[in-house]
């Protein structure tokens, strides 16, 4: 059995600074800039590799930079949903999380003529119905729930809690969920935000941590997907690059190992675990029928 690799890139570009930040300072604003010198390293360092990447794309950024995400599908990677500017789809009603995902969809369609099967949320937030939205316009599969690790799970829909009463889950439905992790993440080891987020890390930190957590997950999740979220105004920076190269190799040197987008990697999991049959399994995250059992 291999072990799926996903080099993932959130290119947020301006759209976190403003979306998720509210900056409205010309300095905060322009880091996203970083982006534009970023991704033509990220792609020539998959392409000196044969790597496919995901890109996960807010609308924000592909109506800024249409022809970087003409380059990034050019060059065969996927590109995946990432909110329209940001945004946390919580602090929307249903109909304005509607809105903010036709105005994602129609920006990558009018970028690249992309319509994406993936979505990644903005900051990894989500609403009671976000899920349902996902559904509605035909996602195959969601990479933002911290549910697991190596394991994708099928999502649910209507869990109900509260600090007064017993959790109850809600049920599985038709959408993949590829778990992240802030642990597989570049943003909080490596970025600076004033009151905020204060990484700045040493390589050898970073390196460390995604290296064990690799080897971790191709000795005790056989079938699994490793899945490293990075952003490119953030791995872009060299010494940070070099980094990244580094772990490549290693990941490469493995022949269990295979690189592979999530979108490829959702369907071949598909195939192996359709919802009835995973529902059925026991498998875990498949609590409902746990607690069907102990009702
Ligand atoms: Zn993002």
């Amino acid at each position: 059995m291999t072990i799926g690799c996903a080099l993932t890139f959130d290119f947020d570009a301006m759209s976190v600074w403003v979306g998720s930040y509210k900056a409205r300072n010309p300095s905060m604003v322009s880091r996203g800039e970083f982006c534009a010198v970023a991704i033509p390293r990220i792609l020539d360092l998959l392409a000196k590799y044969k790597i496919p990447g995901t890109f996960c794309v807010p609308g924000h950024t592909a109506l800024a930079y249409p022809d970087l995400i003409k380059r990034i599908h050019a060059e065969g990677h996927e590109i995946a949903h990432h909110g329209w500017v940001h945004e946390n789809p919580a602090d929307f009603d249903e109909a304005g999380e509607r809105r903010n995902m036709e105005l994602g969809l129609e920006a990558l369609q009018k970028a690249a003529g992309v319509r994406p099967k993936g979505y990644r949320s903005p900051s990894w937030d989500f609403s009671a119905n976000t899920i349902k939205i996902l559904l509605d316009y035909g996602f195959s599969y969601d990479s933002s729930l911290m549910g697991g690790d190596f394991i994708p799970y099928y999502a649910r829909m209507g869990d109900k809690y509260d600090d007064k009463t017993p959790y109850v889950f809600g049920v599985n439905v038709d959408l993949v969920e590829l778990p992240i992790t802030w642990l597989l993440d570049d943003f909080p080891h490596f970025e600076f935000v004033d009151k905020d987020t204060y990484g700045l890390s040493a390589a050898s930190k970073v390196e460390e941590i995604w290296k064990d957590e690799f080897d971790y997950a191709r000795l005790h999740a056989p079938g699994g997907l490793f899945n490293l979220t990075m952003h490119p105004q953030v791995i872009g920076r060299g010494y940070r690059m070099m980094m990244l190269e580094r772990l490549i190799n290693h990941y490469r040197s493995f022949p269990d190992v295979k690189f592979t987008t999530l979108i490829d990697y959702v369907e071949s999991w598909r195939a192996k675990n359709p919802l009835a049959a995973w529902r059925d399994s026991g498998a875990i995250q498949a609590q409902p029928k746990f607690q069907r059992q102990m009702a």
